[in-house]
């Protein structure tokens, strides 16, 4: 599903590697959790997955597709394929729950058709039934992520990236976002998440693989974290 093979991703002339020949191999239906501390590197491997920024060298492959090859015009197909969640959620403030998972269905050129069927299904996925009309700022910052989830869901993706979606959330909401990528995971979608909780991380007993100034120091199948 997601293979690296001896990336490296050096940015303009710095002398050391963001990431370091990384080599993973995440299979499909996956649930990955990877760690490390700030400037390990996280964000440097996620955003190559999603192709916001390309390896200096190695290879990259996600679901069948080979970056090496991959065409401008084959972006959004592959981001159709890898739905992202962010900290920050990053909804449309001035839209309900209802109008930010359609639009991005819009974007994807969907019809009005099938937007209505699909939306009302994403948002009952996640638990927002009746809140449909809100606008985020009616929303507690648990309920936002769940809109962020329904937003990246609808277009199925096979992957979800969930980039410290804890991180704005007290521990009640947050293990109510963790509850729902374990189902979504049940569902079938490979996860991958990134967070800084202890406790987040030696309790869901998931693969843990750690980063540390840009390589992979460890790669434990039920993992843990010290920080
Ligand atoms: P993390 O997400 O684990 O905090 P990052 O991937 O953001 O780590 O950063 C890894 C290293 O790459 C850091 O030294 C950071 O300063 C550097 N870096 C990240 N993004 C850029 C960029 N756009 N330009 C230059 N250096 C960057």
């Amino acid at each position: 599903m997601i293979l690296l093979d001896r990336v490296t991703k050096v940015y303009g002339n710095s002398s050391t590697p963001a990431i370091n020949r990384v080599s993973l191999h995440i299979k499909p239906k996956e649930f990955v959790i990877l760690v490390g501390t700030s400037g390990a590197g996280k964000s440097s491997l996620l955003k190559m997955l999603t192709r916001e920024e390309k390896p200096t060298s190695g290879k990259i492959v996600v679901g069948g597709i080979d970056y090496d090859k991959l065409k401008d015009k084959d972006i959004p197909l592959l981001r159709r394929r890898i739905g992202v969640i962010f900290q920050d959620f990053k909804l449309l403030p001035n839209r309900t729950v209802f109008e930010n998972v359609a639009f991005a269905l819009e974007i994807a050129g969907m019809t009005n058709y099938e937007i209505n069927a699909t939306v009302p299904r994403v948002i009952k996925l996640v638990g927002l039934q009746g809140k449909e009309k809100n606008f985020p700022h009616q929303l507690s910052g648990g309920e936002r992520q769940r809109v962020a989830i329904a937003r990246a869901l609808a277009r199925q993706p096979k992957i979800l990236i969930a980039d410290e979606p804890t991180g704005n959330l007290d521990p009640k909401h947050s293990w109510d976002i963790i509850r729902l990528l374990e189902k979504i995971n049940d569902y079938g979608t490979t996860v991958v998440l990134t967070t800084h909780n202890v406790e987040i991380v030696n309790k869901l007993k998931r693969r843990v693989i750690t980063l540390n100034h840009g390589r992979v120091t460890h790669d434990q199948s039920q993992g843990s974290y010290k920080q």
